[in-house]
């Protein structure tokens, strides 16, 4: 059998699947956060393009991919789908392991997907200037090059604490001209209004996506990006689980379980909607859909399923979705692009259906899967990937248990060379092995908006 399975460039999918066409009732629509109303698409014109907006509700299957979109994509695409053939034998498993390898982007993560389409339709409609927040500046970088290749600027607000202590994101969305500014900054009045009331802080996701939408929303020429968790980002990144659908049919093979890890959930949405298109319609309903998140951030396994909103300030439109409270602020891990306290509404959706289940993982059995993959596999992979191998491996083994010659997909989000100083950590027992205690948990879900 081959070792990679690599799709012609012209066997690039050219359109985005849509899982809302097949989810049995719509999706609890977003809520205006003033109103408790549904909110319309007028509430989100002064910060998102209309083509995106129209995205975000469209219950249509197939959305074509633009050409230009599709030009640029192709520079990198399709990844390739390879099979983990070391790993398998270090396991002494019967089961097949094959992984999707998004590290091979310019900016090393699947991010590019979606920041390069996102990108091209503000600049259809006009916009000149993207604000974005980044944490550990994945997302940020992804964004800095997509505007690059469109003649856009990024205006890219930084968590501080990222900000001094990770630099080379920072170069790298320098490098393709974007500006990047620690967060909380002067440039935004509720920046301005938190470095009065704590001179000191080291800024959070939250606070950063404040300023990124004051940004967008008090200049006509800028707009706002999201990296995750709405439905559009989601759409754009079913390109991952399209191919892989193609690359299995080729090998006349269909994956038993498919795997990714979950932060806002969009490189899980992207692997696996494909295929749970497919368990929800009947084609395949035996397929086991797993999303992997971490221990210290139980957000599938502990959140409830409820309204909420997105960021600490209350800003954002409130979703349906799992949550741990969006006052919660989860321990720094290393897995930066896993600390988030909310989940996509869509993959929440499947979730709460029990299309897809969930499971939570400690930081060190994370790393430890992770060193595994690298002495056999070779790549060292993000720690936020690094959960999706620690799931795959889990299943492998099961499979060595019950003899059982399953084929597993995992999604393997991005590479792990700018997470070196996280890999030391591991490999001098300093990682902080947390599971966040019930207690806080239900602390943080009692200060949940009050809706309807
Ligand atoms: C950002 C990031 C994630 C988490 O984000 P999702 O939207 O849940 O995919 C996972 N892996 C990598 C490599 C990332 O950069």
């Amino acid at each position: 059998m081959k070792t990679k399975i690599i799709l012609d460039e012209d066997e690039m999918p050219r359109r985005w699947y849509n899982i809302q066409a097949d989810l049995e009732t719509p999706l609890d629509p977003p809520l205006h956060p003033a109103t408790g109303k549904p909110a319309t698409p007028d509430d989100l014109r002064p910060i998102f393009p209309m083509e995106l907006i129209r995205q975000e509700m469209s219950t249509q299957r197939y959305i074509d991919m633009p050409g230009e979109v599709a030009d640029i994509l192709r520079t990198y695409r399709p990844s390739p789908l390879i099979r983990a053939e070391r790993l398998e034998k270090a396991l002494k498993t019967p089961a097949r392991i094959f992984y999707k390898w998004e590290g091979g982007s310019p900016a090393g993560s699947h991010k590019p997907n979606t920041a390069i389409a996102q990108a091209y339709y503000n600049r259809q409609e006009g916009i000149e200037r993207i604000a974005t927040e980044t944490g550990a500046g994945q997302w940020g970088s992804a964004l800095a090059l997509a505007t690059k290749f469109f003649e856009m600027d990024a205006t890219v607000y930084m968590v501080r604490s990222s900000y001094d202590q990770k630099p080379y994101r920072r170069v790298m969305m320098e490098v393709w001209g974007a500006e990047c500014i620690p967060s909380p900054s002067d440039r935004t009045a509720s920046g301005r209004k938190i470095r009065e009331e704590y001179p000191d802080t080291p800024g959070s996701l939250g606070i950063a996506i404040s300023e990124a939408v004051e940004d967008a929303a008090t200049h006509d020429n800028t707009n706002y990006s999201l990296g995750s968790v709405l439905n559009h980002v989601c759409l754009h990144q079913t390109v991952i689980g399209e191919e892989a659908l193609a690359q299995f049919a080729s090998i006349d093979s269909y994956p038993d379980v498919v795997i990714g890890c979950v932060g806002g959930g969009s490189n899980f949405a992207g692997i696996s909607f494909p295929f749970a298109g497919e368990k929800i319609r009947g084609k395949k309903p035996d397929t086991r859909i797993i999303a992997a998140e971490p221990a210290a951030c139980p957000t599938l396994t502990k959140g409830l399923y409820t309204y909420d909103f997105g960021d600490v300030a209350g800003l954002t439109p409130m979703l349906k979705m799992y949550t741990l409270g969006h006052t919660f602020i989860p321990p720094s891990i290393h897995a930066g692009g896993l600390r988030y306290h909310g989940d996509s509404p869509l993959v929440s959706r499947l979730v709460h259906d029990g299309t897809a289940e969930a499971v939570a993982y400690r930081q060190n059995e994370v790393f430890e899967a992770a060193r595994l993959f690298a002495s056999t596999e070779g790549q060292i992979v993000a720690p936020e990937a690094a959960h999706a191998v620690k799931a795959a491996v889990d299943v492998a083994l099961e499979c060595r248990k019950t003899g059982e010659e399953k084929t597993i997909l995992f999604c393997n989000s991005g590479h792990g060379n700018l997470d070196m100083y996280s890999y030391d950590e591991y490999l001098h027992g300093r990682l902080v092995d947390y599971e966040y205690p019930d207690d806080l948990i239900r602390e943080a879900l009692t200060h949940l908006p009050k809706t309807g």
